[in-house]
């Protein structure tokens, strides 16, 4: 008998699963609005030209791949810590801030997990009610227990906001809350600057660890104002983890880009934390990947290139706001009668769309017009070619 005899199947991936299924469907109009990846208006994943610039810069005077230390490239790290916390701010000039280069924000995650597992071994895990899907499983994978906090209101399309500060109100003492810090994924609704202090002023009072999520700053409203939430944790005095994604803000999403900076109390303390880090880092895969993050540093670092990562970022940014704006209106040109107002006041990537499983079925299987079985839409698959389409399928299963 084979070792592997009583290995059981694991579910397919619902989004990349799907995503196959797309590229199998024969349709000539489609649309893929499933996987949370940015397109441009012709449909393209884009390559920023910051990127090139500084990959043509690189390639110009050629580096040799040694390995690099387990936390990364210093430059980058530091390039991380600024672009979170802000260069000039007190934890940074403080050195209290323990950061690590990390395997996309998925790798930012999974170190913090571990090392939390490690730290606190009992605590529970809350995530949003919907989250993005991985969350509960990397969580649960570091072995954690994850519950969920309230978060969204099905019947409303709205935010709730009071059963969220409710559940959080009721969480245990220690317990570890994964919050995004902007851009909500699924929903696609954040929480106001104001509800923000009122969450802090709970996460201090139940003596919570907070762990932002940031694998969005940039498409919200602009990078110093999706990082602002960060600056309220840091007034209120609290410990945090935040962890970055480079994925989607400089499409380099193969790269795996990520990193996790632990803000501590003092200095010295930061420089315990960043030890265990790298333990965790060493265990795993022992240190990273090299150009991926060195493109990123690159870019961070050089005034020029990173003005210009600014303005192509601003413009992923308004084209998915105009995309929103036009889907409103497509809808209601295509007949829908419901108000569907409420897409523009969702931000980043998705729009929780309000529609059913059976509804989001039949607009694939009928329409070939793809999103998640719980409603969700990238709205930054959307352009000029496929937005008539996908307007007249969501009016059609709207009827
Ligand atoms: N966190 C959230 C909320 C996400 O939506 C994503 C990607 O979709 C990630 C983390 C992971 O980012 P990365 O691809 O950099 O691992």
């Amino acid at each position: 008998m084979s070792v592997f005899s009583t290995v059981e199947m694991a579910p397919r991936d619902p989004i990349l699963g799907q995503s196959e299924q797309f590229n199998l469907d024969t349709r000539p109009v489609k649309a893929n609005l499933g996987v949370g990846v940015y397109f441009d208006d012709a449909g393209r994943l884009p390559l920023l030209a910051c990127v090139q610039a500084a990959e043509k810069a690189m390639l110009s005077a050629p580096s040799t791949r040694g390995y690099l230390p387990i936390d990364g490239i210093a430059a980058y790290d530091n390039a991380v810590k600024a672009l979170v916390f802000g260069a000039d701010s007190e934890p940074v000039q403080s050195a209290r801030v323990a950061t690590v280069q990390a395997i996309g924000g998925t790798g930012g995650l999974k170190i913090g997990a571990d090392f939390l597992k490690k730290l606190s071994p009992d605590a529970k895990v809350l995530i949003s009610d919907p989250s993005w899907e991985n969350h509960r499983a990397l969580f649960s994978g570091a072995g954690f227990t994850v519950d969920s906090y309230a978060y969204y209101d099905a019947e409303k399309r709205d935010l709730n906001f009071d059963a969220m500060l409710a559940s959080l109100n009721a969480a245990a003492a220690g317990s570890i809350v994964v919050l995004h810090a902007c851009c909500h994924n699924p929903t696609g609704y954040d929480i106001s600057p104001g509800q923000w202090d009122q969450v802090i002023a709970v996460i201090e009072a139940r003596g919570l660890t907070p762990f932002l999520d940031m694998a969005y700053q940039g498409f919200g409203h602009g990078i110093a104002e999706d990082g602002a939430v960060i600056g309220k944790f840091v007034a209120a005095g609290l410990n945090l983890l935040v962890s970055t994604s480079f994925s989607k803000s400089f499409s380099l999403y193969g790269e795996r880009v990520g990193g996790l900076s632990v803000l501590c109390t003092d200095k010295e303390q930061a420089s315990r934390v960043l030890s265990q880090l790298k333990v965790v880092i060493r265990t795993n895969y022992s240190n990273p990947p090299t150009h991926g993050a060195a493109v990123v540093a690159a870019v961070l670092n050089d005034p020029e290139l990173r003005a210009l990562w600014e303005r192509e970022l601003a413009q992923m940014r308004l084209r998915i706001k105009a995309m929103r704006q036009q889907l409103v209106a497509g809808l209601k040109a295509a007949g829908v009668r419901q108000d569907m107002d409420f897409i523009n006041r969702q931000i980043g990537m998705f729009s929780y769309s309000g529609l059913s499983r059976a509804q989001m079925l039949r607009l694939r299987n009928e329409f070939g017009v793809y999103g998640t079985d719980t409603g969700r839409m990238c709205v930054a698959a959307l352009n000029p070619q496929n937005l008539a389409h996908v307007c007249q399928a969501i009016a059609q299963v709207l009827e």
